[in-house]
């Protein structure tokens, strides 16, 4: 590096380790396929359980909880590899995501010790239970209900939208324990085994034809009472750093890249309207990685995930977008094409609406006033 250039290249070490995730992807794709949108759409256990062995998950949690211990950079250059490439990550990754990195943070070293071994093998799969047919956005709004009842909580209530509902082995729900005090006092965090009786799982075949969401209901079901993750009433915090875990990441940016880069090859780039539109989404490209990676490395402002989240979703509907229009005619038939067009409108509503993004951005990190200011 000659002075004064800023240097932007990985390491010789992360050179290596992203060629060897690239082989990983390669293997993977060869044995289970190539799936656009791999984190989520993904799913393979067989994979998960190699992702295991590799020390591939929960590669950056310490090592007194038997994580890998690795850089931050490791593990991006690792899940950028397996996403660009369309390995099927998806058995493992909400609780590589964060279900672990709350359980670290959060639970106890009993919960400590009984989970997350099982989340390091890539062994046990799980879901995320917060939203219901009438808290969305609003998740202060859950009525899903936890009564305390000896040693147990007895919950009673419905999920929806649980990607993974039909192959879990526990959710990490988010319910009420008590509607006293202010909507946001009151919400729990509670491990609940998916085999639990009165749990019963109703998946949703979307348009695309995908089936990994699902509704949950939950009548008179038992959970352990230690299962509590952190304070009984005082999750919604835990709870909103949870979602910082699930917004700033490569996965955001890159769910489509192995759609986009095949459409490059069928584009015509002799035409410079073409040409034009492959600058900005290269740009955009270049742009939400650099968000991703100030996520990554701690530099970003609390809470800015909600606009890396924004910026690098809408950025996959523009891809989705260009691809459609690449393929042409042919994008009409069904095909990936087709189904990445009509799978894009679920980018910027999943982990966070963008408009409800815009509103934690302004009001949170810009410190914008809440109400529109009247003026005479
Ligand atoms: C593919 C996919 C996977 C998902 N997986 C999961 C999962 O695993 N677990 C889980 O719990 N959930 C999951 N979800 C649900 C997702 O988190 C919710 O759909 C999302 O939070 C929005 O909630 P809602 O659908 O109830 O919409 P609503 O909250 O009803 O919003 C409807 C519209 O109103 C707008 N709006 C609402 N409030 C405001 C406001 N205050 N200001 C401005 N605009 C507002 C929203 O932006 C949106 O456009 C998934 C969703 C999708 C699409």
């Amino acid at each position: 590096m000659s002075a004064g250039t800023l240097e932007f290249a990985w390491s010789p070490e992360l050179v290596a380790l992203q060629a060897e995730a690239h082989e990983v992807a390669d293997a993977a794709i060869a044995a289970h396929g190539q799936h656009d949108d791999a984190w989520i759409n993904g799913y393979s256990r067989v994979f998960s359980r190699e992702l295991g062995r590799r020390g591939w998950i929960g590669m950056t949690w310490p090592t007194e909880v038997g994580g890998g211990g690795r850089s931050v950079l490791e593990r991006f250059v690792v899940t950028e590899a397996l996403i660009d490439k369309g390995a099927p990550i998806a058995a493992s990754w909400f609780a590589d995501r964060q279900m672990g990195p709350t359980l670290i943070a959060y639970g106890t070293p009993e919960q400590q010790r009984d989970f997350l071994p099982g989340i390091l093998a890539g062994e046990t799969g799980w879901c995320i239970g917060m939203s219901e047919p009438d808290a969305g956005s609003d998740l202060a709004s859950l009525a899903t209900r936890a009564v305390r009842d000896g040693d147990h909580y007895v919950v009673d209530g419905q999920k929806i939208w649980t990607s993974f509902g039909e192959t879990a082995d526990y959710c990490y729900l988010i319910c009420r324990t008590s509607s006293e005090g202010p909507r946001h006092a009151g919400i729990s965090e509670l491990i609940v085994p998916m085999d639990t009786p009165g749990v019963t799982v109703r998946p949703i075949e979307d348009m695309t034809t995908n089936r990994h969401f699902c509704e949950v209901f939950f009548d008179g079901v038992r959970v352990p009472a230690a299962n509590l993750v952190g304070e009984e009433g005082g999750s919604f915090r835990q709870t909103m750093r949870q979602l910082e875990h699930e917004r700033g990441g490569v996965d955001r940016l890159l769910s489509n890249r192995a759609l986009y880069l095949e459409a490059l090859g069928r584009a015509d780039t002799a035409d410079p309207l073409v040409r034009q539109e492959v600058a900005r989404l290269e740009t955009g490209y270049r742009i939400g990685r650099l968000l991703v990676l100030r996520e990554v490395l701690g530099q970003a402002p609390r809470q800015f995930s909600a606009a890396t989240k924004a910026f690098c979703t809408e950025h996959e509907q523009r891809v989705a977008d260009f691809v459609a229009r690449t393929w042409g005619m042919d994008a009409t038939l069904w095909g990936r094409a087709a189904r990445g067009a009509c799978y894009a409108p679920a980018y910027t509503i999943m982990g966070g609406t963008s408009l409800i993004l815009r509103n934690i951005l302004g009001e949170r990190t810009l410190g914008l006033p809440r109400e529109p200011v009247v003026t005479r």
